[in-house]
């Protein structure tokens, strides 16, 4: 039972699914050996129209795909619908886009004895796909899309409380026109990865996840000399300086951490205010988080629903009562509703110190840590002081200000007066036990790509094999 759908707004189990067979794994694995030497031949035209075709698809499923993913994890109906249609733009994005990403790169040739030079890139072959729940199908998209029309094939190696979503996926781009094994879901455990990953037909692997599970599909991919791709989690620092309008980044600090119900990579997490504006943002913060509604997620006036795991829940929960335990202050929030499902609501704590987990791990629910700096070294300090580096944001209206925080926050992104969202535009990643490598913009198509390398001589006697130094 362990691959099913459980409604987290009643902790009901709805569906369950079988996990394949060791055959129906390698019938998985042979189509996308087969569906990899079919679609590396085609072009980026035949590709970039059936990418176009799965966005137009996309579009007309959303309502559909949209009330599945909120029954699978309990996002709310409204920010599903918008994460459809962001799957469908990304995937116009890479179809409109790809031939030119991949173009060949011109080296200087006469500097190296050459006629031409130039680098090449190549798709490399199935690559593993294992994908969180928390945006079930923008996760996969946003690896799919660009992999697709680079001419690799996908595996998708779903998380398990979000079958429905990868069985979706798997229809969608073969009802897109792709060929068949372009894009396959793997109904596996976790502990089934392992053989996959080492199976010579899979080339690479991405992992969007826990840093837990980061590391151990590094470390299978190390063992077999794989590529891999780690999107894991993050504990983003929002830094509010005294130039900031406090009113309007309390209001963005409210979406950018409850956003998703709270569950999501690059939300706002440790909010970090100068003291001169600290009393301000505190108040407001917390009255906006507590104005927000919690409540059937497919209700139109939902602001927050149900944590999607009711083990997530425990989590948050523990958290929030171990920096309590140990002197912090609770604002608003902290405290479970007695109602069946995987509730918790919108939380401020504040007094924090590094003795509480909070201070280090990502909380991955609406549960807000505020902290006070009383200068902008300080603040850098604070917002530099976890092991993660995905997104950061800052808000100041200083110019210089601006310059200093794009440079001395140390994270894949930094949004100034803004919250991190990733788009097709710009790349997507973190640093430190955040991962490592960039999904989305030109560097996320070359990420599983081979650059290869050609060298064109004249034919005569000079050039590489006949110079004295070569490696
Ligand atoms: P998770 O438990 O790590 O699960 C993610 C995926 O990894 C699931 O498919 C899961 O399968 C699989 N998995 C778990 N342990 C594994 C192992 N030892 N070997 C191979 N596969 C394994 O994470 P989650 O709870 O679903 O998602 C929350 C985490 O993801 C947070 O830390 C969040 O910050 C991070 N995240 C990062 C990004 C980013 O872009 N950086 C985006 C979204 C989420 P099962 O479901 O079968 O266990």
């Amino acid at each position: 039972m362990s691959i099913a759908t459980i409604d987290p707004s009643t902790g009901r189990v709805l569906k369950t699914f079988d996990e394949m067979t060791d055959q129906q794994v390698e019938d998985v694995l042979a189509r996308a050996a087969d569906g990899f030497d079919r679609l590396r031949t085609t072009t980026f035209a035949d590709r970039a129209r059936w990418m176009s075709t799965a966005a137009d698809l996309l579009e007309v499923d959303r309502d559909d795909v949209a009330r599945m993913m909120t029954t699978e994890m309990g996002k709310t109906y409204a920010s599903a619908k918008a994460e459809v249609t962001k799957c469908a733009m990304a995937s116009r994005y890479y179809a409109a886009h790809a031939e030119r990403f991949l173009a060949d790169e011109p080296a200087d040739a006469a500097a190296i004895g050459a006629v031409q030079a130039y680098s090449r890139y190549h798709p490399m072959g199935p690559v593993l796909a294992v994908m969180p729940w928390n945006f079930p199908l923008w996760q996969v998209l946003r690896f799919a899309a660009p992999a697709l029309m680079a001419g690799n094939v996908g595996l998708l190696k779903h998380a398990s409380n979000v079958p429905q979503t990868a069985l979706y996926l798997d229809e969608l781009f073969r009802r897109a026109g792709f060929p068949a094994g372009a894009f396959q879901a793997l109904m596996i455990e976790s502990s089934a990865v392992e053989r996959v990953l080492a199976d010579p037909r899979v080339r690479a692997a991405t992992l969007t996840g826990s840093e837990g599970a980061g590391r151990s599909v590094a470390a299978i991919a190390g063992q077999h000399i794989k590529k891999t791709v780690l999107e894991l989690g993050g504990s983003d620092p929002f830094v509010v300086m005294p130039s900031a309008d406090v009113q309007r980044a309390a209001e963005v600090a409210t979406v950018a951490r409850c956003q998703n119900n709270g569950q999501s990579c690059i939300a706002a997490k440790r909010f970090i205010v100068h003291d001169e504006v600290f009393d301000a943002f505190a108040d407001a913060l917390v009255a906006r988080m507590s104005a927000l509604r919690m409540g059937d997620p497919m209700a139109e006036e939902t602001d927050i629903g149900p944590l999607a795991t009711e083990r997530g829940r425990a989590e948050v929960e523990e958290q929030v009562q171990d920096a309590a335990r140990q002197g912090a202050r609770v604002l608003c929030g902290g405290q479970r509703p007695d109602r069946d499902g995987w509730w918790y609501p919108p939380t401020v704590v504040t007094d924090l110190t590094p003795a509480m987990r909070m201070y280090a791990e990502e909380v991955f629910g609406p549960v807000a840590g505020l902290y006070r700096v009383s200068s902008y070294d300080e603040a850098i300090e604070v917002a530099n002081g976890t092991d993660y580096g995905l997104g950061s944001n800052a808000w100041t209206r200083d110019p210089a200000e601006q310059e200093r925080f794009a440079t001395d926050l140390d994270a894949g992104m930094v949004f100034i007066n803004g919250m991190t969202t990733s788009y097709p535009e710009l790349p997507f990643g973190g640093v430190g036990n955040s991962g490592y490598g960039r999904e989305l913009s030109a560097q996320g198509i070359r990420e599983f790509c081979n650059l290869k390398a050609v060298w064109v001589g004249e034919g005569g006697a000079t050039g590489p094999g006949a110079g004295a130094h070569s490696e």
